[in-house]
């Protein structure tokens, strides 16, 4: 059994009723580090210390900057003994990055940050320990921010398309052939040309595309459906499914999806 936790499904501005998008595959692999990061694990139960894979896709502070509340909160209260063992797998640079990163936020405390993980810089790998493997690949969103997405491969063949944030994409497309699930984001809605993120219209011509593929949709611009207040949710093909904050989905080992709705 395959689970996928959507613990966050908002933007960079957390729209009414969303947090940041954040992933948690199979509770133990976690794509990215929003800012609220320790607050959404804790609304699930989970400790940091149950996180063994952080997968990074890009260096912007709605995907980063909870990492220095992760490391801290691993070290002082969940992990102190150092128990646990944590693999960080980033693009080359990420680390500098990263250790600058905690420097700012908690100085003096997390002198020791390069050793409290194994950091893990290749392209493609087997995340060991897990069913897993990843190839990343490069997506198109804001360049300086070296945007990455990962083809996720579990051992039964089922493959989930995390796609980071990107605008639409060929490198997307061409993965999005055969993949089982597609996670897209949404981080504009349909009030100008965004090359770096996806809108409704995007979204809609990618469904037409790709009828097969379950799509889900995270990073969303727009408020969560209970919320009146913001952008409204748009209407969608009834194949691609917006998430909320607490959605998941589980896989089966005949490959049937089921999507299970917080509310
Ligand atoms: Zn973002
Ligand atoms: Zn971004």
């Amino acid at each position: 059994m395959i689970r996928i936790d959507f613990l966050g499904t908002g933007n960079a501005f957390t729209p009414s009723g969303r947090l940041h998008a954040l992933t948690l595959i199979d509770g133990n692999i976690l794509i990215d580090t929003p800012p609220t990061l320790i607050t959404q694990l804790r609304r699930k139960g989970i400790k940091t210390s149950e996180i063994e894979h952080l997968l990074f896709t890009h260096w912007h502070a709605d995907h980063t900057f909870g990492f220095p509340f992760f490391m801290l909160e691993r070290k002082y209260i969940s992990d102190p003994m150092k128990e646990h063992e944590l693999k960080i797998y980033l693009r080359p640079g990420g680390k500098k990055k990263l250790s600058s990163l905690c420097n700012v936020g908690f100085p003096g405390s997390l002198e020791e940050i390069g050793d409290m993980a194994e950091w893990r810089e290749e392209e493609k790998l087997e995340i060991l320990g897990t069913n897993w493997n990843f190839e990343r690949f490069a997506v198109c969103h804001t360049p300086e921010t070296d945007p990455h997405g990962y083809e996720l491969t579990h051992n039964s063949g089922i493959k989930i398309l995390h796609c980071g944030d990107s605008g639409p994409c060929l490198e997307i497309e061409k993965r999005a052939k055969n993949a089982d699930v597609v996670i897209l984001e949404m981080g504009m809605p349909d009030i100008g040309d965004f090359p770096y993120h996806y809108t409704p219209s995007d979204i809609v011509k990618f469904s037409n595309k790709f009828p097969g593929s379950l799509i889900l949709v995270t990073h969303n611009y727009a408020s969560s459906k209970n919320f009146s207040e913001g952008f409204q949710p748009p209407i969608l093909p009834k194949e691609v499914c917006q998430l909320e904050d607490g959605d998941a989905i589980e896989i089966n080992q005949n490959g049937e999806i089921k999507i299970i709705k917080n509310s």
